[in-house]
């Protein structure tokens, strides 16, 4: 019979006093930590709105998106308790806008509807009566997915998604909800921010779920796509190692040289995908996989290269548990700011959004999931000195041809 013996260390590791809370203390820290915002009452605007803007809309399924140069804006006055209303400045265009475009999912959106899902900008306007709103007046914040939630009826994250069932980002005025909107870091830059909204926290939340501990190894299918090149680097950020699969010298390059990914596996040179990332992580397989392609064949590989009681995450769209929620969404925002985690993209005029929705050329393009900001309200001298900047640092990580997300 074998003794068990306590081991040497534990008795190194500090107790952990646990105890039910001291009433007063407990009600001392709520005052401190859930005590109303002071402006209990809020002051509409102070903002010179006008009455029409710019809106890119979904008339038809399966159409291309109208670009109205007068939508109605939602006026002030009009705004219900808890909403307020957003002047964008910068959206973004991802693959879940082609579902709801060409209605995919089986649940047909209200048309007609301003599309977008992924938009930055200020708060100009909050609805008269609205208590305790965490955001205030000349606020950037971000709008995301999941517009709001009624507490009701939202076990499917749909009927209250932006830019599926109520009207998105596409557009110089959007509506949130003032408990919905995301405060954005000041460091970030809004374009840069933009995408992390969606495809930044898909992949983040996907590599949180493959439950992944520091060292490691996580293979990441798509690894140079729109939402791969983002995984890659929150996966290196959380100190996984990652094996960094895709196709081509400039996506090897890419990952390797760039975000920091350890092992590359070609799959179109690759005689045996399986063999060669069970090889790459020490013989045994990865410990996760992340399938960051919207193609069948990685599921399969994965399956069998992953070692023993691995984890296989897909983050093939966002319905469902593959978005992530408040905390992990400021989480996602909170590693872009510290400077571990960048975004490519393109900065596109606001005209060319039909070009990046239209689905072939989605992907021919390569502009992926989160990969593209397709517009821009400011100033037009500032929107070209950008779109040069950001284009001379981007144009190699975009050559995308494989049938990515
Ligand atoms: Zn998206
Ligand atoms: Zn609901």
């Amino acid at each position: 019979m074998s003794v068990r013996r306590t081991p040497s260390w534990v008795s190194d590791v500090p107790r952990i006093q646990t105890r039910l809370p001291d009433p007063e203390e407990y009600l001392r820290f709520l005052q401190i930590h859930c005590k109303p915002s002071p402006q209990s009452s809020v002051q509409m605007t102070t903002y010179d709105i006008p009455k029409t803007a710019r809106a890119a809309v979904i008339k038809q399924f399966k159409q291309d998106v109208v670009l109205e140069n007068s939508y109605p804006v939602p006026s002030p006055a009009d705004l219900k308790p808890g909403e307020c209303l957003v002047k964008i400045s910068y959206a973004g265009v991802c693959h879940s806008d082609l579902h709801v475009k060409d209605n995919d999912w089986g649940f047909p959106s209200p048309l007609p509807l301003v599309g977008g899902h992924e938009g930055i900008g200020t708060v100009v306007a909050i609805g008269e009566h609205t208590v305790d709103s965490p955001v205030k007046l000349g606020d950037r914040v971000g709008l995301k997915w999941v517009a709001r939630s009624c507490l009701k009826c939202c076990p499917m994250t749909v009927t209250h998604a932006n830019g599926c069932s109520v009207n998105g980002t596409w557009a110089d005025y959007v509506v949130g909800w003032t408990d919905y909107v995301q405060p954005i870091p000041e460091s970030l830059d809004s374009a840069a921010a933009t995408p992390i909204l969606c495809a930044g926290i898909t992949v983040y939340k996907a590599i949180k779920q493959s439950n992944a501990n520091i060292g490691d190894w996580i293979a990441i299918s798509g690894a140079g796509g729109g939402l791969g090149h983002l995984a890659v680097q929150y996966a290196v950020a959380m100190g996984l190692r990652v094996i960094a699969i895709d196709t081509g010298e400039s996506k090897r390059k890419l990952c390797i040289d760039q975000l920091g990914a350890e092992k590359w596996v070609d799959f179109m040179e690759s005689k045996d995908v399986v063999k060669d990332v069970t090889e790459a992580a020490g013989g045994l397989g990865p410990h996760a996989a992340v399938i960051a392609v919207g193609n069948a064949i990685p599921f399969n590989e994965a399956l069998l290269y992953l070692r023993a009681a691995g984890t296989l995450v897909a983050c093939l769209n966002i319905v469902g548990s593959s978005t992530g929620n408040r905390q992990e969404m400021t989480e996602a925002l909170d590693i872009v700011a510290q400077g571990k985690v960048k975004c490519h993209f393109e900065v596109r005029e606001w005209d060319e959004v039909n070009r990046h929705v239209r689905r072939k050329d989605h992907r021919k393009s390569g502009i992926e999931i989160g990969g593209s900001q397709t517009r821009d309200l400011i100033a037009s001298d500032e929107l070209t000195n950008r779109r040069a900047e950001i284009m001379d640092k981007t144009e190699d990580a975009l050559g995308n041809e494989s049938d990515q997300l």
